[in-house]
């Protein structure tokens, strides 16, 4: 069977088919590097992971980039208010997202580009340029270049907006997607007071590049004029996905993008996630409350990308459960497969996995069809049915799903016990009770483990 995936563009499931047959040029919209990345970033970052895993388990070669918006209203906004020059205030929240990523076994993409590398800004001034001499963009009163929406009949296909609607509301300076309405949008800001220092030279002043251009830039400098799949959280869609298109397009003369997939927003307790809400967590966040990336990873993993993900303490708490059977399940095979015996497969079916990815990534049909060998495989081991020589079959089934899932215990090898305690010791000190954090930490202590209180958190290790 073929893959198939949604395009957002035509709203159809569509068998998969990369420009060149067996490789794949991907690009995934990063993240912007004033704060850290918060949870309902990452589930767009590990759904992208799973979908290049995905391809990778079924064969294809593929070129992803991942940029990193490091110059937009906030990144200024950020770096005037610390006091400190643009990369300076940037660096430590691009270690940070690397880090994340590393928690939560998210693969690293080819290309992690820079928006603010000369070669970058060099090729958006070009388009830029190019758009202009086209029509297609103009320099208005205040120095500033725009995008004309009405020299591309196209714009709104994405997001199944109708052209007539958004040429009347107007154009918009603002690249906070919070902020931006439809209209034409900045291709380049001419510089004012509020951007400081922090401005380059272009043939229409001192400025700086809109925040969509950037991503243009960067895919067509990197993978070329047309990529097969782009993708991104569902916010992405309008107008930077929108904007991405048009400006391209109108540069490059050839579709842009074969597949476009977006991956639904994430919830807490079925509220939007907000810092005034008290609902807003980062990967840190988590990981300070004794929750592993490896958990994080299960859950912003276990629902479908295009269905909205309602993140719980109690969907945290599955996590754990479904990986210790995991785990265990692993440890039972390992204990008996023996290296001597010949492969032989039980009468299981391990391709279930697959076809549900194939499927567009019907991830919760993949990991039913995965939790359904873990308890037909025990029957077969409570029975004394399994024999070594399946549980080898067994245990190489395991290895394909782990190139996808990433599941396995690893370095983390914490008991469940021990992790349990550390949660509990977070919440005393959240909420300021001491003394049973004290208590809870010798407790850790008399199993064998020690804690240190850092600035990121607690910091579990084995008693020395
Ligand atoms: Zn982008």
């Amino acid at each position: 069977m073929s893959l198939r995936f949604f395009n957002t563009l035509t709203r159809e499931i569509e068998e998969f088919r990369p420009v060149d047959p067996g490789h794949v040029r991907m690009y995934t919209c990063g993240p912007t590097v004033y704060d850290f990345a918060h949870i309902g970033n990452f589930r767009a970052y590990v759904f992208e992971d799973l979908l290049q895993r995905h391809l990778e388990f079924r064969g294809y070669k593929i070129e992803r980039v991942m940029n990193l918006t490091d110059i937009d209203d906030k990144t200024i906004r950020g770096c005037r208010a610390a006091g400190v020059a643009l990369s300076e205030f940037t660096r430590p929240y691009k270690n940070a997202f690397f880090e994340d990523l590393d928690s939560l076994r998210i693969r690293r993409a080819d290309h992690f580009p820079e928006a603010t590398a000369p070669n970058h800004i060099e090729r958006m001034i070009e388009m830029i340029a190019t758009l202009i001499e086209r029509d297609c963009a103009y320099r208005a009163e205040d120095g500033s270049v725009y995008f004309r929406i009405g020299s591309f009949p196209k714009y709104g296909a994405l997001a199944h907006f109708n052209l007539d609607e958004l040429q009347s509301t107007g154009r918009v300076r603002s690249d906070e997607y919070e902020k931006e309405e439809a209209g034409d949008f900045a291709l380049w800001k001419a510089w004012d007071e509020a951007d400081g220092d922090v401005w380059w030279q272009s043939p229409w002043g001192r400025g700086r590049p809109g925040r969509h251009i950037e991503c243009s830039a960067m895919a067509t400098q990197i993978l070329g004029p047309q990529i097969d799949i782009h993708c991104g959280g569902e916010d992405n869609i309008f107008p930077h996905h929108e904007a991405e298109i048009a400006q391209t397009e109108s540069v490059t003369g050839v579709p842009f993008v074969r597949l476009w997939m977006h991956c639904k927003h994430l919830l807490v307790d079925g509220r939007k996630m907000s810092k005034s809400e008290n609902n807003f967590f980062t990967l840190r966040d988590l990981m300070e409350r004794g929750w592993t990336g490896r958990e994080v990873r299960y859950v912003l993993l276990a629902v479908k990308y295009r269905e909205p993900l309602n993140f719980t303490f109690e969907s945290l708490e599955a996590a754990r459960k479904a990986l210790a059977r995991y785990d265990e399940w692993s440890r039972r095979l390992e204990a008996m497969a023996s290296a001597n015996a010949e492969p032989v497969p039980p009468e299981l079916n391990p391709e279930k996995f697959g076809e549900a990815l194939d499927d567009d990534l019907n991830i919760s049909a993949a990991l039913g069809a995965v939790f359904e060998l873990v308890r037909d495989s025990n029957r077969l081991v409570d029975a004394g049915r399994l024999t070594s020589g399946q549980a080898r079959s067994l245990l190489a089934w395991r290895e394909r799903y782990e190139w996808v899932l990433a599941f396995s215990a690893g370095e983390e090898g914490v008991p469940d016990d021990v992790r349990d305690i550390l949660t509990r010791r977070a919440e005393a000190r959240a909420k300021k009770e001491w003394a049973l954090s004290d208590a809870l930490r010798d407790q850790l202590l008399a199993t064998g483990w020690q804690v240190k209180d850092t600035k990121e958190g607690q910091k579990l290790s084995r008693k020395g």
